[in-house]
């Protein structure tokens, strides 16, 4: 048995407004473990409705329906429904009167298109709506399809979900069982050389592996459906604990874990110290630093040094590098990174100098290229070159060299600790 969530409404395919209740009732389904399949998304349009119908019903077992219950003839949801399964629509008279007493309160006028909130498909129940005037319904049409419907007004359709549906659909067996995820996040690698190593694990079906992927980011989500989180729990762990071995460092974190928060708790454990040194990213790779709370405990500051002659004045750049080697060079993100941790005496000094485009790319220095440069507490400096790509945004470009440069110092935080340095 599975549901289908079936949203009705013209802007929603226009793009004017986002379907937040797709994503409400998404993770309604899944606490409750109902197993959901497929969404749709239809306009105002009666035809078209009754298509979705059609392959709803034949496909899915519990239909839930958003939008157009209201009072007007673009409304068409109630009356298709009804249509569809040749039920004629009646009147309710309590319905009436409820919607009636509503537009007493507010001191409103109600019109005689309101009557047709009232016309609920013979054999139907009436779901109740507290807040607004359209209610819903609750419809066992034939045997093994159960339909509900509720207004598009989020707050309502939230509100009359948790009333009225969860205690019908747990009164019909739903939400014995949950479905719990862990995310696990990987950086430094791609989603295919990844879903090559892990190939094995997407036949699983207790718990489920699925990637994705997001900005230089590969996730992989793993699902187990059981009757709490916590025996839910034991079967992701040994699964995640087998995936994260087989991703070794490319593994940082998981769930709500950042490269950022990563780092931080790793400098915390080491009890250390970071700067950083940014001409590419202005400021951004220190901005990630501090969106962690308790970052102050480890990070001391920076130096945004965009033009030459602050990374000569403030770093201590060599001119002559700048000159012969250019701004985007491994001297100088080198220079830069010991430059900034000898200024603000951390053990740590991380830089990035690149071109984040559009303009400014040459054939031996193309948009995208960057370089980051890693001053150790030992005084030692390393240096890595990447080549982002040169079709990507400078934002993209940005944010990507901010990540490397967390990473770089995340994995020789780790190699340092397993080293016992
Ligand atoms: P009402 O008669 O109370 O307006 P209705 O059932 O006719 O309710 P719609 O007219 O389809 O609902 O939508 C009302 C408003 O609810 C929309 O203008 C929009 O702001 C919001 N809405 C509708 N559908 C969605 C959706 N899927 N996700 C988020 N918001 C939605």
């Amino acid at each position: 048995m599975s549901a289908e969530i079936i949203c009705v409404g013209t802007e929603l395919l226009l793009g004017d407004i986002l379907n937040t209740n797709a994503q409400f009732l998404a993770l309604e389904l899944a606490n409750l473990g109902i197993p959901h399949y497929y969404q749709t998304v239809v306009g105002d349009n009666l035809d078209r409705l009754k298509q979705v119908l059609a392959i709803a019903s034949d496909r899915s077992q519990i239909l839930i329906f958003t939008g157009g219950l209201g009072p007007t003839p673009d409304d068409l949801t109630t009356e298709t429904i009804a249509n569809f399964f040749g039920v004629p629509l009646i009147e309710r008279q309590d319905v009436l009167e409820d919607i009636a007493r509503k537009f007493a309160e507010r001191g409103r006028e109600m019109t005689p298109n309101n009557h047709k909130q009232a016309l609920i498909p013979k054999g139907a129940e009436v779901l109740p709506n507290s807040s607004g005037t359209a209610p819903g319904i609750i419809w066992q049409p034939r045997p093994g399809l159960i339909l509900l419907t509720f207004p598009g007004v989020p707050s309502e359709m939230q509100q009359m979900w948790r009333e009225t549906a969860v205690p019908y659909l747990k009164s019909q067996g739903w939400g014995k069982e949950i479905i719990y995820s862990r995310t696990l996040r990987f950086w430094g690698i791609g989603e295919s050389a990844l879903a090559a190593k892990v190939t094995p694990f997407f036949n699983l079906s207790n718990p489920t592996v699925a990637p994705y992927a997001s900005q230089g980011e590969v996730r992989l989500r793993v699902s187990a459906r059981a009757c709490s989180e916590s025996a839910a729990k034991e079967l992701i762990e040994p699964v995640a604990q087998q995936l994260q071995q087989i991703a070794g460092l490319d593994y940082f974190g998981s769930d709500s874990d950042t490269l950022a928060s990563v780092v931080g708790q790793l400098l915390t454990d080491a009890d250390e110290t970071l700067s950083v040194a940014e001409s590419c990213t202005g400021g951004y790779l220190g901005s990630l630093v501090t969106s962690i709370p308790g970052s102050s405990n480890y990070f001391l500051g920076g130096v945004i040094s965009y033009d030459n002659s602050v990374k000569a004045s403030l770093l201590g750049v060599n001119q002559s590098d700048l000159y012969t080697m250019g701004a985007v060079s491994k001297l100088v993100a080198m220079q830069m990174a010991s430059g900034v941790r000898s200024l603000l005496s951390t053990h740590w000094g991380l830089s990035i100098t690149g071109i984040a485009g559009p303009g400014g790319g040459t054939a031996t220095k193309p948009v995208g290229l960057v370089y980051i440069g890693l001053a150790k507490p030992d005084g030692i400096v390393e240096c890595c070159k990447y080549q982002l790509g040169q079709n990507r945004s400078r934002s993209s470009i940005q944010h990507a060299s901010a990540c490397n440069a967390l990473d770089l110092l995340r994995r020789r935080l780790l190699t340092k600790h397993e080293q016992g340095l």
